[in-house]
């Protein structure tokens, strides 16, 4: 069993996990709330190494990532567990697993991280993401797999809550290219008493995400009545900005799921809000949206934020390049609006 420096050692052999906030004091036989990271007899046990609920390959634009090699496609990686225990989670069945062993619907498959690298390779793709559910919770797994990737020269993409303490998150950040981060809502006391998370993590999380110059796209699912008010979506927006007007947000609109059966939002009311945050931020998505909604209000597309040319439409999954143009060839080659000549913080436009 590999090793883990995100305990420590307590009296009468109980362990206190340091991964997240939560800070878990594990008696022996026990398991954290995440229901991943366990104390067998006083020593620290990492019950799911290895273990993954999917392997699939999507889109890159489901992650969602609009602005990291657009149009590609990125080898899926899912997980088991999850930290945080959102009533409205989407994948509950594979996240909120406390209490629900054995698990029959997972299907749970173990496999080694250079197996993993392999089996992207073999599907000639050139990403990884480690998504669908907690992948911070597995860190030990998830920075083996990382740093077999990076060798392979195969980018890693996070997709996560990004609710981690700086230390363990420093473990990973340097290896990870690109990541989607969900920046649930602006309030402490919704990440506290409804999430079980911790807002100041999340957004120190994305600071050092930020600074480590990994390629950085935020997700907020708007849920109505929870985080859907101006003046907490303006809390965002002044976060966002006050690290860059130009890092991509997706809105993305809530349905009624696991145990919260609330109306889900509304089209109209979602794309109101992508226009007030264009106001002042660069790069604004709506999305899970019906294709009649968001094809007329083009808040699923990039618009220059200088000229007000559309550069990328896309439907569902689809894009076209409307009106930007490559400076040469390659990963890195740099992406400019086609009228007004200004940049666009696109990276590796594949089409
Ligand atoms: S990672 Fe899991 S075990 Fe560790 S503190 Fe967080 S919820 Fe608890």
């Amino acid at each position: 069993m590999p090793q883990s420096r995100f305990f420590t050692a307590l009296g009468e052999a109980k362990l206190q996990c340091t991964l997240c906030p939560r800070g878990c004091v594990i008696p022996p036989g026990g398991r954290g709330r995440c229901g991943v990271r366990g104390n067998q007899a006083g020593h620290a046990e990492l019950v799911y190494y290895g273990a993954v609920t999917a392997l699939q390959i999507d889109p890159i634009e489901k992650k969602p990532l609009y602005h990291y090699r657009p149009g590609s496609r990125i080898f899926s990686v899912g997980f088991a567990g999850c930290n945080l225990q959102c009533p409205f989670c989407q994948n509950w069945h594979i996240s909120q697993i406390t209490g629900r062993e054995p698990l029959p619907r997972l299907a749970l498959r173990y496999c080694s991280p250079e197996a993993l690298v392999k089996a992207a390779q073999a599907e000639q793709v050139l990403q990884i993401a480690y998504t669908y559910s907690e992948p911070l919770i597995h860190l030990e797994f998830l920075r083996d797999c990382m740093a077999c990737a990076r060798e392979a020269g195969i980018a890693n993409v996070l997709v996560s809550n990004g609710c981690i303490n700086p230390e363990a998150a420093q473990t990973i950040l340097g290896l990870t290219d690109a990541a989607n981060i969900d920046l649930k809502c602006f309030s402490e006391d919704t990440y506290r008493r409804i999430l079980g998370g911790d807002l100041a993590t999340v957004l120190d999380f994305i600071t050092q995400a930020w600074k480590t110059g990994v390629h950085l796209e935020l997700t907020t699912l708007v849920v109505p009545g929870l985080n859907d008010q101006d003046e907490e979506i303006d809390r965002c927006i002044a976060f966002l900005a006050s690290l860059s007007p130009q890092i991509p947000w997706h809105l993305s609109a809530y349905h009624p799921a696991y145990t919260w059966n609330a109306a889900p939002t509304d089209p109209k009311r979602l794309i109101s809000l992508a226009y007030r945050a264009r106001e002042t931020l660069s790069y604004v998505y709506t999305g899970n949206i019906a294709s009649a909604f968001s094809s007329t209000s083009s808040t699923q597309d990039t618009i220059c934020p200088h000229c007000g040319q559309t550069l990328i439409r896309r439907q569902g999954y689809r894009i076209q390049n409307t009106g930007f143009v490559l400076h040469g060839s390659g990963p890195t080659c740099p992406v400019h609006c086609g009228h007004c000549g200004k940049a666009v913080p696109i990276v590796g436009y594949v089409g």
